[in-house]
């Protein structure tokens, strides 16, 4: 790796960097922060699911926030990035922790190295989770969730046991009202315009890792894990 990954804040778990998640909508990266979170012990911090909780309870931030995420537009950065803040002051971040769905703009990347430097003298490490388009569009349309637990399935790749049930809760699973026809391609769109050059700028700084996201959940996982673990 390239550029220099310093983890000099006293506290911190050697090894264990700020992770930030990248890849287009549909890549996996809600499933796989969540599993490298059990792994590693560090929460996962995903904005989007922070936004539609805040939409839930009908906060003037979930409020502003709902009809942008419906029509598959990015929610204002100076938002996200006050919320981000807020959520990355609690306690349990203090050792790691795992960004999924942030940063989606230059400004927001410029916005959390500020942030993670500051606080943590450190850079975070960026995963790449590169999957072909069609697949994408694939795994947006069939993907599923349990409104309890918020497990994540897919009709087509990883149906639950009892059609349309959660494995863990029983309750009836979920779409996402963005995973619409329509409001996916405006969330590539979006993805493609603000989201993908954060590529180049973590690669040319060699803070990224790019991981073939086409692999089974399992599989894929171990290798994201394997990869963090030689840096
Ligand atoms: P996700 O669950 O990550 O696919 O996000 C769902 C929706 O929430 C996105 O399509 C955006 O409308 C909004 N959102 C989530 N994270 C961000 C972010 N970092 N910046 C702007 N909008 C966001």
């Amino acid at each position: 790796m390239a550029g220099e990954l310093r983890h000099e804040a006293a506290g911190w778990v050697p090894g264990v960097y700020p992770i930030i998640m990248l890849g287009a909508p549909g890549a996996g990266k809600g499933t796989q922060a969540r599993e490298i979170s059990k792994a590693l012990h560090i929460p996962a911090i995903s904005t989007g699911e922070m936004l539609r909780q805040a939409a839930r309870h009908r906060t003037p931030l979930g409020l502003k926030a709902q009809e942008i995420m419906e029509s598959g537009g990015l929610v204002p950065d100076g938002l996200v990035c006050s919320m981000v803040e807020e959520r990355l002051g609690l306690p349990d971040c203090a050792g790691g922790f795992i960004l999924d769905g942030f940063p989606r703009t230059l400004e927001q990347a410029q916005f959390i190295e500020r942030f993670i430097e500051e606080g943590w003298h450190v850079q975070p490490l960026a995963i790449n989770l590169a999957v072909d388009r069609e697949s994408i569009i694939k795994r947006l349309t069939g993907r599923r969730m349990c409104p309890v637990c918020g497990s994540i399935y897919n009709i087509y790749l990883n149906p639950p046991r009892l059609p349309n049930h959660c494995d863990l809760e029983g309750t009836p699973l979920m779409q996402r009202d963005d995973d619409r026809d329509d409001v996916i391609r405006e969330r590539l769109v979006h993805y493609d315009h603000d989201t993908k050059p954060l590529l180049d700028h973590y690669r040319q700084a060699g803070h990224l890792l790019d991981i073939d996201g086409s692999r089974p959940p399992r599989e894929l996982t171990e290798a994201i894990l394997q990869a963090i673990r030689s840096v």
